[in-house]
């Protein structure tokens, strides 16, 4: 085996004291996706290699692709740690590729190793242009950038570099739960907080039979999307019938959504608690609709006092369409089915909800009880990116 996927940890690299919890949990992350594959995989403070098999490459690229806390990642030829090796190496790897300019970078970390870099970078030059015909050095904009990173025993050599996901390991912050519709925004969200570390569950508010099983399944699968970044996420499923009944039965109908947003946020909260998580995450986007105004997200923000995370606050719908586009759950967020949201949506929803009123109104019926209700009948289901249940629904 001569070839490794070698990964750097980038923005991990600044947490000195945490530094080993990140990589450990980085390393076990990798281990646990790519436990299918014929892989060994190896790390040291600065590098993770793994080994593989020429034909699993692309499905363990697509995978790595996708795992938080990796920065770049390299596809290296391995060699020994003396001139001669990585001089033929060099040779070998460049020989099959056309260019025209090129630059080579050595990075020493072997000290014992008796040529510096400044020295090496001169040796590989020379010998480069002595060998293949028509190419010259560029410094400043090469074609082809030969990496050189000499190791205690081993020399790793690559050209090619590919973007990571960023971010930290997941599993590295506690949990949050997701507020999960069906829309667009929920999903992007959900991945955005993944993408900080943080370990999720989803909870998802259904009004059968004024909200169909379609609009269930399709949560179902955006979770499954979601749960792609991690190992699997629990779905909470709410039955909010009764509330939501109560509301439009009981309430002015320009504050039913400021109250229904009230009541999810209040068992959230007990959610939160029941499940040791620590903040609730919603697609909340601010002016993008009545309910999400700065003075209707305060009023309906303070029936709690845990944090509430908003990821995709202040992005423009287009760039969370974009974001949605690229972890594949566009497609499914605009499948047709209405969540309870959307089913009991009033003419004119206040755009500037005063608290007494809310409070006022939402006191017309007796609200806790119901919401103990909905919190004691939850229905959980885990979900992985692997199970393919539901998937003949659509
Ligand atoms: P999305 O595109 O994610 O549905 P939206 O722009 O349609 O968002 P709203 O329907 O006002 O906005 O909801 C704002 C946020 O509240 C959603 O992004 C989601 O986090 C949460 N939310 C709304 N409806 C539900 C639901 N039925 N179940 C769980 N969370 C919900
Ligand atoms: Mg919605």
């Amino acid at each position: 085996m001569d070839r490794v996927i070698l990964i750097k940890y980038g923005e991990l690299t600044t947490k000195k004291g945490n530094r080993n919890f990140f990589i450990n949990l980085l390393y076990n992350n990798i281990k646990k996706k790519l436990q299918k594959y014929d892989v060994n995989i190896s790390k040291d403070r600065s590098r993770m290699y793994i080994t593989f098999k020429n034909e699993e490459l692309n499905d363990i690229k697509n995978i790595i692709d996708k795992i938080f806390g990796i920065h770049t990642y390299h596809i290296a030829y391995i060699t020994e740690s003396n001139e001669e090796s990585i001089k033929n190496k060099v040779l070998e790897v460049l020989k099959t590729k056309t260019f025209s300019t090129f630059k080579v970078e050595t990075k020493r970390s072997n000290k014992s190793f008796p040529i510096n870099s400044m020295d090496m970078n001169n040796i590989l030059g020379g010998l480069i242009l002595k060998n293949i015909s028509n190419v010259k050095v560029d410094v400043h904009n090469p074609e082809v950038l030969v990496k050189v990173e000499i190791r205690d025993e081993k020399t790793f050599i690559y050209l090619n570099s590919y973007a990571g996901s960023g971010g930290y390991p997941v599993g590295s912050q506690p949990k949050a739960m997701l507020m999960l519709s069906g829309g667009i925004d929920s999903p992007v969200a959900g991945y955005l907080a993944m993408k900080r570390g943080i370990t999720l569950e989803a909870v998802y508010f259904e009004a059968i039979p004024h909200t169909s099983l379609e609009a269930r399944d399709k949560v179902i699968k955006l979770t499954r999307k979601l749960s792609i970044y991690t190992d699997k996420i629990n779905l909470h499923i709410v039955n909010f019938t009764k509330i939501q009944e109560a509301i439009y039965k009981n309430c002015r109908e320009d504050y039913c959504i400021t109250i229904m947003r009230r009541m999810m946020y209040r068992i959230m909260e007990k959610l939160l608690k029941m499940h040791n998580a620590y903040a609730i995450i919603n697609g909340e986007s601010i002016g993008q609709v009545a309910s999400q105004t700065l003075t209707s997200m305060s009023v309906i923000n303070s029936t709690t006092n845990v944090p509430v995370i908003r990821p995709v606050a202040c992005l423009d719908k287009l760039e969370i369409m974009d974001i949605a586009r690229k972890i594949d759950t566009y497609d499914i967020s605009i499948l047709p089915f209405e969540d309870c949201c959307t089913v009991f949506v009033p003419k004119h929803p206040v755009i500037n909800p005063k608290m007494e009123t809310a409070i006022k109104e939402e006191n017309k019926f007796n609200y806790q009880e119901l919401i103990e209700e909905a919190v004691n009948s939850l229905n959980t289901i885990t979900v992985t990116s692997e199970d393919k249940a539901f998937e003949d629904l659509l």
